[in-house]
């Protein structure tokens, strides 16, 4: 197949194209480089079936022409992070909705055979249920859960009304080798991982014992390799690993001494995901357990060496703007 894969020079989406080239496929890694860098597909880099386009999916007519041919687009490219959102929602909007739309007239007007998005379980907000099935209440919290949530539902319109052959994949917590190095305060490992480097306390948010479906990156590029592959549409899917950790079983794995910062507006004390849709209708299962994928992101950890440094005062000033709009007003 000719994939092409947005946001692939990104975390997940180097991954992804990382899977796709081994399994014999030709990969267009479509990427404007604002978080993501082509160092990530270093170990793919001289594989005849790999193509790095740099382009901005805001731009449609820049993105077009990549489209030609291609049987499977795989829609990663977003703005991430939950201070930033609130802070600009224009860029958010800009990118995870108008980006989305354009990605999608571009796949319909080439004639694509299927479309993957990476759709996010924040849209769940703080959730009454656990596991948390997909047709839960959705209750975005702050506008990068919303504009990804908007996302979804224009790929679910093109899937109703155009008959674009698309799903979406709700990803919980993914984390795993190349998550983001650089920017704004957010992704814990990345927090933590940069923390034990320099020797400082890992910063835990409340007590530590709300919990995250933490999900192993190669586990998520094996959901959306298994979504590709299937003739399902329309359809939204979670992917996690159907477990909880909280961060005090993250700090146990890790080691160290930790200092306390406060609990923030908004967030849920745990996220789980029902993945008994994706495993009947898909036959995806999470295969790395959540010790093995800490300890892989151990050997990793000199990638963490340029890391942002947080602190518990430097969390406190990046985060001002979380606690004014989340909080009660
Ligand atoms: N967390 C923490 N310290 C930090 C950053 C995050 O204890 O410096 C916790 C946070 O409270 C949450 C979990 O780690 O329970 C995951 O946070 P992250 O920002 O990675 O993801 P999200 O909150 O979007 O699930």
């Amino acid at each position: 197949m000719k994939a092409l894969v947005t946001g692939g020079a990104g975390f997940i989406g180097s991954h992804l194209v990382e899977r796709l080239i081994r399994d014999g496929h030709e990969v267009i890694a479509l990427d404007d480089l604002s978080s993501g860098r082509w160092e990530n597909l270093a170990p793919v880099k001289d594989a005849p079936g790999l193509h790095r386009v740099e382009a901005d999916i805001t731009d449609k007519a820049a993105i077009r022409p990549h489209f030609e041919g291609v049987d499977w687009v795989f829609h990663l490219a977003g703005k991430a992070d939950i201070v930033p959102s609130i802070e600009h929602p224009d860029i958010y909007y800009a990118t995870n909705v108008q980006g989305t739309f354009n990605v999608l007239e571009c796949g319909r007007a080439a004639n694509i055979k299927r479309l993957i998005y990476a759709a996010s379980s924040s849209c769940y907000g703080i959730p009454d249920v656990y596991p948390t099935p997909e047709d839960a209440a959705i209750r975005p919290q702050y506008p990068y859960a919303l504009t990804k949530y908007l996302g979804e539902e224009m790929v679910l319109h093109w899937a109703q009304v155009y008959g674009l052959p698309a799903l979406s994949l709700r990803l919980f917590n993914v984390y795993g080798p190349r998550s983001r190095t650089t920017g704004a305060y957010g992704a814990v490992f990345g927090v933590f991982l940069a923390q034990k480097l320099a020797g400082r306390p890992y910063t835990v948010v409340g007590d530590g014992s709300q919990s995250r479906d933490f999900t192993y990156v190669s586990d998520v590029a094996d959901a959306f390799a298994c979504a590709a592959a299937s003739d399902i549409s329309g359809k939204v899917f979670n992917v996690g690993s159907g477990h909880h950790y909280s961060i005090n079983e993250l700090v146990g794995h890790l080691g160290g001494a930790v200092e306390y910062i406060p609990k923030r507006p908004g967030e849920p004390d745990c996220t789980f995901a029902d993945i008994r849709r994706i495993h009947a209708q898909l036959g995806w299962a999470a295969k790395v357990d959540f010790a093995t994928g800490v300890a892989r992101m151990l050997e990793a950890i000199e990638l963490w060496r340029e890391a942002p440094l947080w602190d518990a005062g430097s969390i406190h000033d990046a985060t001002r703007s979380w606690f004014k709009y989340l909080g009660d007003h």
